[in-house]
């Protein structure tokens, strides 16, 4: 059975550009497929956070997947640095990795302008999400689009590897990205991508008076400046955002009432809005709930390290006996399981 591996950062709230971008298809997907889901906090500590809240937002962030619908019978889900294996196979991958790729990575060169003097986490992100993926030798990630360009790098490190040290084969299989139909949600700002550390979210789990709250000032057409100015809905995000949330008859009338200038943008929004509350209630009403019972959020996340702790440490017994380390002698497989 193909096998999916995708990954989350808990560097703030889950928001509806990572549920329709990427966690919808976990969701889906995990029926048809081995998935493996995982919370990546390593990741998340490349860029400024607060080391008073991870851990929380850590739990927050499973919470909301398991709200979303991840379930744990069918799904592994887990928390990156339970699973201490990520962080050496990506030491072994950087003896693979060409500097120049990593420097023209487009996340790295956004995100790295925020800091007088950038963390050498940043520019590495990628080669530790090629660690995520190849650690379990999976196939397919179902991701946004703007992880394409860290795959696509995935892929040259596992031909890299291969060549090196697969002894004639493929060891590492070149995992294939799969993308949703919203690959890539724009922000309430209208330009940026929906981001977590950008503040223009709308949050997975976010009250009805939230969610209105923060589309209400959302960036529409600006040639809509009084409501008698025709707009064009192709510019519009809460047009956009309509046709994920809204019935299709909503979605062509709200575009003939953008061209005619027949409703004002409020008016727009307010119907968004109703129509995101009331498919977003379900997911809220399961957070709230799972939100009751920690421990039990606790234990999934303690499973799901144990199972992929398993299947990390078969990988990397192999990597290391590949790449030509000296055995720890007697016992391999104790050694990566007391870790
Ligand atoms: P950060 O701002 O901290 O990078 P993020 O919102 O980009 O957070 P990630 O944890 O980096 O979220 O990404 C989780 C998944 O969600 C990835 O598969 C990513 O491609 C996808 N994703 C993130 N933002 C969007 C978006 N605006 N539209 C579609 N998919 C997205
Ligand atoms: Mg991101």
């Amino acid at each position: 059975m193909p096998r999916i591996f995708s990954g989350i950062q808990p560097s703030g709230e889950l928001h509806i550009g990572n549920w329709l971008g990427a966690v919808q298809n976990w969701v889906n997907l995990q029926r048809s497929y081995e998935s493996l889901i995982c919370i990546v906090d390593l990741h998340a500590i490349t860029s400024k956070y607060d080391k008073d809240t991870l851990a929380q937002r850590t739990r927050d962030m499973a919470i909301g997947l398991l709200a979303a619908g991840i379930d744990p019978e069918q799904a592994t889900l887990f928390v990156q640095s339970h699973v201490p294996q990520h962080s050496e196979l990506q030491w072994l991958l950087n003896s693979v990795t060409p500097l120049g790729e990593l420097e023209r990575m487009t996340q790295f060169k956004d995100k790295s302008q925020k800091f007088e003097s950038v963390p050498a986490g940043l520019l590495n992100y990628p080669v530790l999400m090629a660690a995520d993926i190849l650690l379990y030798r999976a196939d397919l990630v179902p991701v946004g689009e703007d992880q394409v360009q860290h795959l696509e790098l995935t892929r040259e490190i596992a031909r890299k590897w291969n060549a090196e040290f697969g002894r004639g084969e493929d060891f590492f299989p070149e995992p294939q990205p799969i993308l949703a139909e919203a690959k890539r949600i724009t922000g309430l700002d209208g330009q940026a991508k929906m981001s977590k550390s950008l503040g223009n979210t709308i949050g997975l789990l976010d009250t009805p008076e939230e969610i209105w709250q923060k589309l209400r000032p959302a960036k529409t057409d600006p040639a809509r400046v009084t409501r008698k100015d025709p707009g064009n809905p192709e510019i519009c995000n809460i047009y956009h955002l309509h046709k994920y949330f809204s019935p299709p008859e909503t979605v062509a009338l709200v575009a003939e009432s953008c061209r005619g200038a027949k409703w004002g943008c409020l008016d727009c929004k307010r119907v968004l809005a109703d129509n995101m509350i009331a498919t977003l209630a379900p997911i809220r009403e399961r957070a709230l709930q799972l939100q009751e019972d920690q421990d039990r959020v606790d234990e999934i996340l303690a499973d799901g390290a144990t199972a992929a702790r398993r299947r990390a440490s078969e990988t990397l017994g192999e990597v290391r006996d590949r790449m030509g380390f000296l055995p720890a002698r007697g016992k391999p497989a104790v050694f990566d399981e007391v870790r």
